[in-house]
């Protein structure tokens, strides 16, 4: 009985340490194959100096931390330098993520946007005399971009500027290298875009909505009792107006400027052979199938900054859908949306407005008489 029970035992015992060696050599296996994934990062540089370090001085303390900074902003630079050269995929960003703490991811991740902002606006500044205008520009803004893989924010979009965040976000997954400075300066347009940014706050105001809204009650309770118009005041009339050109705002007329300066800062690099082309920019920008141009012209730099803005509020017009669902189902909305869309066909130029900071990259007075010089 009792050599039973210690048989027992005995093959009890084995089957635990069976188990416990079992996960050992998985965990061995694990490291091993984590050790030679995580190798790959070290191509960007290595992180000796951890942050948990507990130096014995303040001394000490500086001289690490800066080391520290300055081995972590080479790798980020490293790690656009490859972006650069197409070696960057959305397997080395899910590396980051697995191969480092929390602390040391969350620094490697800024000091990775803080490369991919820094190094893009050098690239910028050598193009030319307008990109190197917008470049200084980029450098006194306090804009920020924040680099995403197939993780992004919005699936569909390589790249976004968040209306409400005001911040960037950039697949450097779907966005091709020699693309890249292109959607940066579309996306930075749309960050220093003062009309684009009290078009949001003025369309998201608390107060407004709520006169809209009780606009939009009495409008409908005046249909409701047969009345053929509901009449408004004229600071009604104002506000209706106003809240509806925010709409346009912030969208059509907001990529309107930003398409006219990126593709301008696109002419002037290629012009300079700063850039290889990029066929839809061509094609969707500076087509002359898209347009009334005749089929031998071609636009020059200077011809693009008198009459750019023109263009590509027209080209986006005939590609424009207007939204007349949610809220602008309502008629006293819908009819002042189609009111403004019809007065933008007519008359784009009349809705070409730059802010002040903006508009020094065309010769543009803002609020011209659209008629006279269309
Ligand atoms: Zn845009």
């Amino acid at each position: 009985m009792k050599r039973f029970i210690l048989t027992k035992l005995n093959t009890h015992t084995i089957k635990i340490y069976l188990i416990v060696c079992i996960c050992l050599i998985n965990l061995f296996n694990l490291s091993i194959v984590l050790a030679s994934k995580c190798g790959e990062l070290k191509n960007f540089g290595q992180l000796t100096i951890k942050f948990d370090h507990q130096a014995n001085s303040i001394e000490q303390y500086k001289l690490d931390e800066k080391k520290r900074r300055q081995q972590l902003k080479s790798f980020a630079n490293n790690f656009f330098n490859d972006y650069m050269k197409g070696k960057i995929d959305n397997h080395h960003l899910e590396l980051i993520e697995e191969c480092y703490r929390d602390e040391e991811y969350q620094s490697i991740n800024q000091e990775i946007n803080l490369a991919f902002y820094n190094n893009t606006v050098e690239i910028i500044a050598k193009w030319g005399e307008l990109s190197h205008k917008f470049s200084k520009l980029l450098e006194n803004s306090n804009s920020i971009i924040k680099i995403y893989g197939h993780n992004k924010p919005v699936k569909n979009l390589n790249a976004g500027y968040d209306r409400g965040k005001l911040s960037i976000f950039m697949d450097i997954t779907s966005i091709k290298p020699e693309e890249w400075p292109i959607h940066f300066i579309h996306e930075q347009v749309h960050a220093l875009d003062k009309i684009l940014r009290q078009s949001v706050i003025y369309f998201g105001d608390p107060e407004i909505v709520d006169e809209i809204e009780s606009i939009i009650n009495n409008s409908l309770s005046a249909e409701k009792s047969g009345e053929n118009d509901c009449i408004l005041t004229s600071s009604q009339k104002e506000i209706v107006s106003k809240w509806c050109q925010a709409s346009f705002e912030r969208g059509i007329k907001t990529q309107m400027r930003a398409w006219s300066i990126s593709t301008l800062l696109y002419l002037e690099a290629m012009n300079n052979n700063k850039i290889t082309k990029i066929p839809w920019i061509e094609e969707e920008f500076l087509s002359k199938e898209n347009s009334h141009l005749n089929s031998n012209y071609e636009w020059s730099l200077k011809d693009f900054k008198i009459n750019g803005p023109k263009y590509v509020m027209n080209l986006l017009l005939t590609n424009f859908k207007v939204n007349y669902g949610d809220v602008f189902s309502y008629p006293i909305l819908k009819n002042e949306i189609k009111r403004i869309y019809e007065d933008m066909n007519n008359n784009p130029v009349k809705h070409i407005e730059f802010d002040s900071i903006l508009s020094t990259f065309f010769e543009i007075d803002n609020h011209v008489e659209g008629s006279k010089k269309n």
